[in-house]
């Protein structure tokens, strides 16, 4: 998958991205008929991610060999995880502030708010959730974090065991390279599995009246969102240039086609595979690559805490609550915590919400507001979470290597 094939496939992504726009747009809900393609695609992608999340941190972590390394890489990454977090929160805070999107808002005009899933919310329900009594439970139930803890705990017990440990690490040497020469397939049939996503998300929104409609309804709030994240990519950018030494365009076009599959799945855990793809096609170090991507597609939001903060911020503005400055504090930190509670799944964030807008005392009906458009904003703000992922790995991959 190197220099032409790799052109031709982000080009081809392209393409169905707009050719999937363009038909969602024109033919609405004709469209619900390719939805199964769309279904096809991203179920392959989930059937992976369970044993390649387990394959990816055993043999990342088993490979620095010594776990004072471990610390070193889980200290680089938790550190970028939480900088990036509240950078991208603060754009959000700032953006909402500038463009004041729920001033004038019509209270009436919202959905009904979906029941909000308010357990699980706690920091310390934040950190139990970090373990679970049955591994194979689990896995069952893609919960991703208490696996990526038992695999790093495994990991480091199977490094300390030398000749004894060898086979079982090989095994999953084995197994990591197995499942990205299956990423190297599925990538094949991406194309098509994005614009069938595409065309019937937006054919069963209502097709391209009912999305202009929605887009115009909340035109504001969606620009405050969509601006921050473009902010926030900038930072990102930044970032990559000065801090991992890397060209921006170079590391773009190997992360294209996750960063489309992100947009058209609106999962980061789905779309997973392919970042660890693009990521090993912009010659990210392996061992970084194979333990900070897992981790921060279940832990590292950066996309969906700065669109929690535009859109606490854009209900209290809509109740005409004045929030003060220390409750935009509050909105920083429940925000990155928020983030860091959210599965990426589509739409989790919005559930997550709960804890900010408890956190400031807001109406939890207030969600019903942004309720029509979070569809499509779901999509923009996975986007960023996965090149934030993609990011952090270049970053401690670069910073891990010049301490060596
Ligand atoms: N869909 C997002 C993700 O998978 C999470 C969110 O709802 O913000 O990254």
């Amino acid at each position: 998958m190197r220099g032409m094939t790799e052109n031709k496939l982000l080009l081809s992504m392209v393409v169905a991205i707009l050719a999937g726009g363009v038909a969602g747009f024109v033919w609405g809900e004709a469209m619900a008929s390719v939805a199964w393609l769309g279904e096809l695609f991203l179920t392959t992608l989930k059937m992976l991610i369970v044993p390649l999340v387990a394959a990816s941190i055993i043999t990342g972590v088993a490979g620095l060999g010594d776990v004072r390394k471990l610390g070193r890489m889980g200290g680089y990454s938790v550190a970028y995880y939480a900088c990036t977090t509240l950078i991208a929160v603060s754009i959000g805070l700032l953006m909402a502030n500038l463009w004041q999107p729920g001033v004038g808002v019509d209270l009436a005009s919202g959905a009904p708010a979906p029941k909000p899933a308010v357990g699980d919310v706690s920091i310390t329900d934040l950190i139990l959730s970090l373990v679970h009594p049955n591994i194979v439970d689990a896995a069952a139930n893609m919960k991703l974090l208490p696996i990526i803890v038992f695999c790093i705990l495994l990991a480091a017990a199977l490094s300390t065991l030398g000749e004894k440990g060898r086979p079982v690490i090989g095994f999953f040497e084995g197994l990591n390279e197995a499942m990205m020469r299956i990423v190297e397939w599925i990538m094949v049939f991406a194309p098509l599995g994005v614009f069938a996503l595409i065309a019937s998300k937006l054919g069963s929104a209502g097709g391209g009246e009912a999305f202009v409609a929605q887009l115009a309804g909340l035109a504001k709030y969606a620009l405050a969102v969509i601006s921050g994240l473009l902010a926030h990519a900038a930072v990102l950018c930044a970032i990559l240039m000065l801090i991992a030494r890397r060209s921006i365009v170079e590391y773009l076009r190997h992360m294209g086609t996750a960063l489309m599959t992100a947009f058209s799945t609106a999962s980061s855990s789905a779309t997973l595979p392919l970042t660890l793809e693009g990521v090993k096609l912009a010659g990210v170090d392996e061992k970084a690559r194979r333990f900070v991507l897992p981790l921060g597609a279940t832990i590292n939001m950066d996309g969906t805490a700065l669109y929690e903060a535009v859109a606490v911020l854009f209900i209290a503005q809509a109740y005409g609550i004045d929030l003060t400055f220390g409750q935009q504090m509050l909105v920083l930190l429940t925000a990155t915590m928020a983030a860091i509670g959210a599965a990426g799944i589509p739409e989790a964030g919005l559930v997550t919400m709960v804890i900010v807008l408890e956190a400031v005392g807001l109406p939890l009906d207030g969600i019903g507001l942004i309720l029509a458009i979070d569809w499509f904003l779901d999509r923009c703000r996975t986007t960023i979470n996965v090149f934030g992922d993609s990011v952090g790995a270049a970053v401690v991959g670069r910073l891990t290597q010049a301490k060596q």
